[in-house]
């Protein structure tokens, strides 16, 4: 069940700059999810809930890196070749069960024990393809220095390491390091329920029939894909018509079981937008009015004590806010550490005019030019509406409120989608 703080989005001022939104939400939001265990398979996407500390180095022993011989390095001619007789045969998994003794070559494959022996024991490792077998002799050339190919015990982790943060959204990597501590199970917070409805008298269920003046819905199923890369456990709460009662009964079931219920349409605050109406008497609502573009107003309430994101109806607005406030919001829910998406500097391959005071994102598809860069295209129509203008895009490039004009040739923050699509 969730636990917000009371009216954690409360705001009653004008236009709110992108980073005040975002500071907001990282002071105010928490996990509200309680925390489960799963094993490694089920963890990836998951949110981590304990510090994972190691109990043992990895690796465990000193080890060799490469397939050749292991040799104590006082044992080499100074200059010109060694000969040496090979005296043992340590695979992975298969340590020498006897000390090595001084003045002989191990033959050794990668990943196994380098033995222990007089005088500390074999240090380096010599790799095979440099080196010429005479029999029971190996020959190794000079110029090798002292430790090669050799890997020391604990150089990945070492026991008692903290290695992966509680917060951390669990990826193929930390699964893998998990893994090579010995964990078979991780401690994660639980999937945030989230309820998705769309709103509007006009909206229709793909798959049905569409009537005059019609149009099918594209943002429930948008917005689903969005937060199920998140993690999130969806349910899928159809269209609600354009009447705040509807909406208001629909809301305040879906309110017990879900953590986050997530509408779009009906914000904008004209005669026809009844979410206002609906989640203000069930609890309360705030309308953010960002200063971005596309995608203002968002709405941030709560229905008792479950959060509640109103986006904008118009698709492209809809996904844009969702990427930019509604997954931050949905990630601290979640119990996420860091929530902050990187852009990546490149070339701008058009002009733009913006207002200043405002946030905007302009979709882009990426090409390569000439010198091998990559150059952001903007598509030709900029509409909130458009959205096979996403599907054409690679990614937004950001233009920072103090930003007029932007012209061909500069240096702009690209958003790959990838970057806040989850999976
Ligand atoms: P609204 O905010 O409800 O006034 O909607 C703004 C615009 O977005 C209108 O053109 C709506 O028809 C459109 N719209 C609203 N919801 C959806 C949806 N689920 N899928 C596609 N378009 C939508
Ligand atoms: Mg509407």
């Amino acid at each position: 069940m969730a636990q917000l703080k009371d009216d954690c989005f409360a705001f009653g001022g004008e236009l709110m700059p992108l980073d005040d939104a975002l500071a907001r939400l990282k002071d105010s939001v928490g996990p509200v999810m309680g925390m489960e265990t799963v094993a490694l398979r089920e963890a990836q996407g998951r949110i981590l809930a304990e510090d994972v500390k190691s109990d043992r180095n990895v690796p465990p022993h000193d080890n060799s890196a490469v397939d050749g011989y292991a040799v104590n390095f006082d044992d080499l001619e100074a200059d010109g070749d060694t000969r040496l007789a090979v005296s043992g045969r340590i695979a992975a998994g298969h340590p020498l069960e006897r000390p090595a003794e001084r003045g002989q070559a191990y033959r050794i494959f990668t990943g196994a024990p380098m033995p222990d022996g007089e005088d500390g024991g074999p240090d380096t490792v010599f790799m095979e393809e440099d080196c010429t077998s005479e029999g029971d002799v190996v020959v190794l050339p000079a110029g090798l220095k002292q430790g090669a190919n050799r890997r020391f015990a604990g150089e990945d982790v070492k026991a008692g390491d903290v290695i992966i943060r509680a917060g951390q959204r669990l990826r193929a990597q930390e699964i893998g390091l998990a893994a090579s501590v010995g964990r078979a199970t991780l401690k994660v917070f639980s999937r945030l329920r989230v309820a998705v409805f769309s709103t509007g008298d006009e909206v229709r269920d793909p798959g049905g029939e569409a009537d005059e003046g019609c149009i099918y819905d594209a943002n429930r199923y948008a917005v689903m894909a969005l937060l199920e890369g998140l993690g999130c456990a969806v349910t899928d709460l159809g269209i609600l018509k354009d009447d705040a009662d509807a909406i208001s009964a629909a809301l305040a079931k879906a309110a017990s079981g879900h953590d986050l219920l997530v509408t779009s349409g009906g914000v904008s605050a004209g005669e026809e937008d009844h979410v206002k109406d609906a989640v203000e008497g069930l609890g309360q609502i705030n309308f953010w009015r960002l200063a971005i573009k596309p995608g203002r107003p968002i709405a941030l309430g709560q229905v008792d004590d479950v959060a509640f994101l109103g986006l904008p109806g118009n698709p492209v607005a809809a996904m844009v806010t969702f990427l930019v406030v509604g997954r931050p919001l949905v990630l601290l829910l979640s119990g996420a550490g860091d929530v902050t998406a990187h852009h990546f500097p490149v070339e701008a391959g058009f002009d733009y005019k913006k207002k200043k005071g405002r946030r905007e994102w302009a979709r882009v598809k990426l090409e390569i030019n000439a010198a091998g860069h990559p150059v952001a295209m903007k598509y030709h129509s900029s509409g909130a509406g458009i959205l096979s203008s996403m599907v054409e895009a690679d990614g937004l490039v950001e233009l920072d409120e103090d930003t007029d004009r932007l012209e061909q040739g500069m240096m702009v923050p690209f958003l790959p989608f990838n970057e806040v699509t989850g999976r």
